[in-house]
């Protein structure tokens, strides 16, 4: 032959150019297919899938800040801003469970898939509730070290994969959805392939669909794994959390006693743990006026000649449920017509929008007005409550000095009551039962012991009610166990 050289490249190229249109035809891939390509990436460039699988339970120490939606001085504001705490948080993913401890005092709270929790309060412990449970379990499935594991998992399904800049950068995002419905949006540095922000959607009481973004940064070696050591967490688009790591350490050593939940409440941590519902605990106050206490939180409800009063909707929506049937119980089949809430703070009012649900027109001072109709109107898709089903149109009235609701056997004044807590900030005063609901003013937790904790608004609510001339013997609290008027002016006098 004369050209065998020639002949043989051609035949390369010819060769090439068909593998070429081969690949294109059969190789291409699909979206999600490229998204779990790209999360591969993302867990190769953290120290490999295998590695990542092997953590079985890490422990991190740093500073936590937390700033609480919902919580802040007035309605207007969304955030209640706080400083800056050493934080700790060991996570064994084989229950799984976790310990945490926070600020100075070092103050627990365990969360046991199992066994249930329990948290410290000044001196105290309490039962964790489902809500809190199902709050942290959520934390430990998109925890940094594991996500990508479930990600990649059977039980998560990959959708597909978009470009987006994110603080400048060029990012690859990843859309998957977890096993429990979450649509997660991952965004991948180009360049490191790490996983900078992890953007989704959670029901979170009151606030329903919400929200949040969770950024990454200051990625380190620990062990055979790189991992943050910085977590910012926003909600709403405000910073609701900051955590930066000063050391994290990888399958250590668990310290069981740790994890021990006290005797005293082992068997209440886990009755309750999974449960479908909370206790509201009630007693008769004075006629027609009951107590419900809940573990954190409480309500009263007073009976009128054709209708029920409600005052305080705190919590979730199954304490609101669990106060009904009680209500029923004590009251019988009297419509609930009024939700008196003493102020908009997040746990104060995380029950009102079951009350809605039962037709019941929510009281608020008229600060709060805003606050109260966004929380009883906020779109709640992802876990739709009695209200978002019920359709009903929910019912405010607010108050300004003061209103007194009374058909002549029963009698109850609603009173504004500036203080250093909140503003907007209702007392609820029963002048012939010669009682007072307040939250936040003055409390004693249930078993609480030592000094009284006694607050700048613990005083100008006694002045208030001294200025007033009511006459209270008791104080019904929004947290807390039953009070007499006389453990007040004793708090008072032992702090000085
Ligand atoms: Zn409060």
């Amino acid at each position: 032959m004369k050209y065998p050289e020639w002949n043989s490249s051609r035949f390369v190229l010819v060769f090439s150019l068909f593998l070429m249109v081969f690949f294109e035809a059969n190789c291409t891939q699909t979206p999600a297919e490229q998204g779990r390509q790209a999360l591969e990436e993302a867990a190769q460039a953290m120290g490999g899938l295998e590695a990542l699988r092997e953590i079985e339970n890490i422990s991190r120490e740093g500073t936590t800040q937390p700033s609480s939606l919902g919580q802040a001085r007035t309605a207007s504001e969304r955030l209640y801003v706080q400083p800056s705490r050493p934080y700790t948080q060991i996570i064994d993913f084989t229950v799984p469970r976790q310990v945490e401890m926070t600020g100075a005092a070092r103050t627990l709270r365990v969360t046991d898939w199992e066994k249930g929790g329990y948290r410290e309060s000044r001196g105290t412990v309490f039962p964790l509730e489902p809500r809190h449970l199902n709050g942290t379990r959520q934390e430990w499935d998109r925890d940094i070290s594991r996500f990508l594991v479930y990600a990649l998992g059977e039980e998560s399904t990959i959708q597909g994969i978009g470009q987006h800049e994110l603080e400048g950068r060029p990012h690859r995002v990843v859309s998957v959805t977890s096993m429990d419905g979450i649509l997660y949006k991952v965004y991948l540095d180009d360049s490191s392939h790490l996983i900078s922000k992890l953007e989704f959607t959670e029901d979170r009481n009151p606030y329903g669909d919400l929200a949040k973004e969770r950024l990454f940064s200051d990625y380190r070696e620990v062990g055979n794994v790189k991992l943050p050591f910085s977590e910012t967490t926003k909600e709403m688009g405000l910073v609701t959390q900051v955590r930066e790591w000063s050391s994290i350490i990888v399958n250590a050593e668990l310290r069981e006693d740790l994890f021990e939940i006290p005797s005293e409440i082992q068997e209440k941590a886990r009755s309750l743990a999974h449960a479908d519902t909370v206790p509201v605990i009630p007693t008769e106050i004075a006629e027609g006026v009951y107590f419900g206490e809940g573990i954190g939180t409480n309500n009263m409800w007073v009976e009128f000649e054709e209708f029920v009063l409600v005052v305080e909707g705190p919590n979730t929506e199954m304490q609101t449920l669990e106060a009904i049937h009680q209500i029923q119980e004590t009251i019988g089949n009297k419509p609930i017509r009024y939700l008196v809430t003493t102020h908009h703070h997040a746990d104060h009012v995380g029950g009102i929008r079951g009350f809605a649900a039962e037709g019941a027109t929510i009281v608020t001072h008229a600060q709060n007005e805003e606050v109260i109709r966004e929380i009883l109107t906020r779109p709640h898709t992802l876990n739709p409550d009695r209200l978002a089903q019920s359709q009903l149109e929910p019912q405010i009235e607010t108050v300004e000095d003061r209103k007194t609701i009374s058909d002549g056997t029963q009698t109850v004044e609603l009173v504004h009551l500036p203080n250093p807590h909140v503003d907007g900030y209702l007392a609820i005063y029963l002048p012939r039962a010669q009682l007072l609901f307040e939250s936040d003013m003055f409390e004693i937790l249930q078993g609480e012991t030592g000094p009284r904790v006694v607050r700048p608004e613990a005083r100008v609510f006694y002045d208030a009610v001294r200025k007033a001339r009511w006459r209270v013997n008791q104080i019904v609290p929004g947290h807390g166990r039953l009070l007499k008027w006389q453990e007040l002016v004793d708090a008072l006098e032992e702090s000085g």
